[in-house]
């Protein structure tokens, strides 16, 4: 690593990358381009002899490759969930991945390691959690009993929480009790949660769906969870998990913690708290109600590279029993022995953990100094700006639907997130909204997706873009208005 080069290809890409944002706006936000097999037409079939200069590398990604990318960045960006870009998640990227440090034991990189526990610990409590899930309790280093992790996503998150589950209940009941171990969700609840539960061993007919109404607001109630457990538990089944969601990935539906929590404490089953979007409202307090009962839970996660300006990728991770996960995950092979010589004996439980235990791969990115960069660069006041900026953003934009007779907005929106859709049942109404979906990401001006709720096609706004402004919002509803009004006129 010559440091002149790396000085300047570095600058020239910070050159593209500024310069890409600053005409983000223009591209059509869904590739316009949706043929499959167009970049391999268009590159070589081997990889170059040769190394090439910086510059023509990127003026083959600004020919070939920006005009099939989706522009998760672009301000009319409101499809699925938001990816955050910042100038802080960028820069706290370049310098974990300028250092490229491996912190998977504390002596591998010991402030790295340091870093992310006291990282953890400021999210934990910026978004109200409980001292159990903190290293550093009120009462000081040591004081919280739990502690967190940064992972690449919920999915890994979601899969160690399961095996830690699966490992306590096993302790119990012995291993061949794994084909009656049963994980409890809802229809809302991510499908990571299913794959999880493969990927652990669960048998696949042991994961109940419990399905949500209306009259709920989509949420799972403890009376519904309560039901599906006690009839596993008369056929001999043994409750094993259960997912609480605060802000589903469809409509943003919230799961009532404190009463899940109790059903999950009678019944002796894990339960953990998915809120990889909405978590990060969180930091606002107006919000924090909504992780009420998390005391509870034996984990939490969430998403600071959704919704917290923390650029790709990092999945905070809180456990309210580091031993319950490490049991699980830990390994201890002799070419990591001598990686140090052991921790000095006053780091012990002041942030000498061996992250490798807590997560599945060896290997891993130095995602604190990232999401530090963001919290110092723009502080907690900054964040909850951020977050409540966009939450007006939604409310305007539900407000204009609801005023509207034409449309409907179909749940509750509590977050950044509105689902609503044309009036008109029945199928030629989910055929009039898909047309209407279509033709707005059709044409390049904004992007939106789509979910089913309650067999009824929705078309979901998620107003989450970190560089999304009220015009962007206003421009887009302009636009579902327009595309409505040439559908509606063709019936
Ligand atoms: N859980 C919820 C509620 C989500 O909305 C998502 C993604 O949108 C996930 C889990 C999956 O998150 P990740 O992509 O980090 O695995």
């Amino acid at each position: 690593l010559d440091p002149d080069t790396f000085a300047a290809d570095s600058s020239a890409v910070v050159d593209f990358l500024a310069g890409y944002y600053r005409d983000v706006d223009k591209y059509p936000v869904r590739a316009a381009d949706l043929e499959p097999g167009r970049l391999r037409r268009l590159l070589p079939e081997a990889a170059p002899e040769f190394g090439e200069p910086a510059e023509r590398i990127l003026a083959d990604v600004r020919r070939d490759v920006l005009p099939g990318l989706t522009h998760w960045q672009s301000p009319s960006f409101f499809a699925y969930f938001p990816m955050n870009a910042s100038a802080a998640g960028f820069a706290g990227e370049m310098l974990s991945v300028g250092l490229n440090v491996v912190p998977f034991m504390w002596v591998a990189s010991p402030a790295a390691v340091e870093l992310e526990a006291v990282v953890v610990d400021w999210m934990a409590r910026l978004v109200g959690l409980p001292d159990r899930f903190l290293f550093s309790g009120s009462g000081g280093c040591g004081g919280g009993g739990g502690g967190g992790v940064l992972q690449g996503s919920t999915c890994e998150a979601v899969v160690c929480t399961l095996a830690a589950a699966r490992d306590r209940a096993l302790g119990r009941i012995g291993h061949e009790g794994i084909v009656k171990l049963v994980v409890y969700a809802s229809d809302q609840t991510h499908a990571t949660f299913q794959k999880g539960a493969r990927l652990v061993g669960i048998t696949p007919a042991n994961f109940r769906v419990v399905p949500t109404a209306a009259a709920s607001g989509y949420a799972l109630t403890g009376a519904a969870v309560r039901a599906a457990v006690e009839g596993d538990v008369a056929r001999g089944l043994v409750p094993l998990y259960l997912c609480a969601t605060v802000g589903t990935t469809g409509i943003g539906a919230v799961d009532p913690v404190r009463e899940l929590g109790e059903v999950a404490r009678r019944h002796g089953m894990w339960l953990h708290v998915d809120a990889a979007y909405a978590g990060s409202a969180a930091i606002c307090p107006e919000y924090q109600g909504y992780l009420d009962g998390a005391e509870l839970a034996d984990s939490v996660s969430m998403n600071p590279h959704k919704w917290f300006l923390t650029n790709m990728d990092c999945c905070c991770l809180w456990v309210a029993s580091p031993a319950a996960l490490t049991a699980a995950l830990s390994t201890d092979p002799e070419y990591l022995k001598n990686a140090g010589g052991g921790k000095p004996q006053a780091a012990a439980g002041a942030g000498a953990i061996d992250y490798k235990d807590w997560q599945i791969s060896l290997s891993r990115r130095f995602r604190a100094m990232k999401l530090w960069f963001v919290l110092r660069r723009y502080g907690a006041a900054g964040m909850r700006a951020h977050i409540r900026r966009h939450v007006a953003m939604a409310e305007w934009f539900e407000r204009a639907v609801s005023a509207d007779e034409r449309f409907e907005v179909v749940a509750k929106r509590r977050f950044s997130l509105v689902c609503f859709r044309l009036r008109g049942g029945g199928g030629g109404g989910d055929a009039m909204n898909r047309e209407l979906l279509a033709a707005v990401n059709a044409s390049g001006r904004a992007f939106m997706t789509h979910f089913v709720v309650e067999g009824k096609f929705v078309i979901r706004l998620a107003v989450d873009g970190a560089m999304t402004e009220m015009r962007h919002v206003g421009d887009a509803w302009e636009l579902v208005q327009r595309t409505a009004e040439q559908l509606l006129q063709r019936r």
